[in-house]
């Protein structure tokens, strides 16, 4: 049985979400900036350690906050599956505060906002736009520690114009994803998986 992943991909706007997820599935780069306004899917597969999975990424437009409630995320259809998402991305720019700001709200509101059963839910934290670290507004180690030892999540740093360690970040979530068990997935979410399988990678 393949499994079904489905993994929430947040940031402030600008910060390169788009360009991740694009690097990773087609090996694609574009320069100039197309801001995202509605919700979009993804649905590559991949091979991990020899298993197979669907992956369901979505890339979330700028939303001003986690949604707090079932109701809240289907009212607002950019949130539309990013509660019960079984892993986050949470995307900054490492040039830019204000996007580390954001990162740290969302990750608080996560932990928050969803269910108690689901608290334990993986968060990679990714600092994107390394190609430009002269920029940085804070150092790596410091940073580092920070997400992984107080905000218990895990870091890794990448450039999606350079497609530097854009793989090893969702090699890294998939890794802590598959390590805690996440078969949560009912069955018709792991056909409709399969069924409009688009793209494999193998990791
Ligand atoms: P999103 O709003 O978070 O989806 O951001 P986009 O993926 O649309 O990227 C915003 C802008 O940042 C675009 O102009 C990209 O070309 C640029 N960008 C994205 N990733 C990188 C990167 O790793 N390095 C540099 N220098 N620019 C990047
Ligand atoms: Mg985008």
């Amino acid at each position: 049985m393949v499994e079904t992943l489905s993994i929430a991909v947040i940031g402030a706007p600008g910060v390169g979400k788009t360009s991740i997820i694009r690097q990773f599935i087609y090996n694609d780069f574009s320069e100039a900036y197309t801001p995202t306004r509605t919700r979009y899917v993804y649905r590559p597969s991949v091979i991990l350690n020899g298993n197979m999975y669907e992956l369901k990424i979505l890339d979330v437009p700028p939303i001003s906050s986690f949604p707090s409630s079932s109701s809240q995320e289907w009212l607002d259809l950019r949130c539309r599956g990013v509660r019960n998402a079984n892993a986050y991305i949470l995307v900054y720019d490492i040039c830019c505060v204000e996007s580390f700001e954001y990162v740290k709200m969302i990750r608080q509101q996560i932990v928050e906002h969803r269910e108690s059963s689901n608290s334990e839910v993986p968060i990679l934290v990714v600092g994107n736009k390394r190609d430009l670290q002269r920029q940085r507004f804070m150092p790596r180690r410091a940073v580092s520690v920070l997400v992984k030892k107080t905000w218990k999540c895990g870091y890794v740093e990448c450039s999606a114009k350079f497609n530097w360690h854009v793989v090893l970040l969702f090699k890294e979530l998939l890794g802590i994803a598959v390590a805690r068990g996440m078969r949560q997935n009912h069955t018709s979410i792991r056909l409709q998986g399969a069924l409009q399988r688009n793209r494999c990678a193998i990791m």
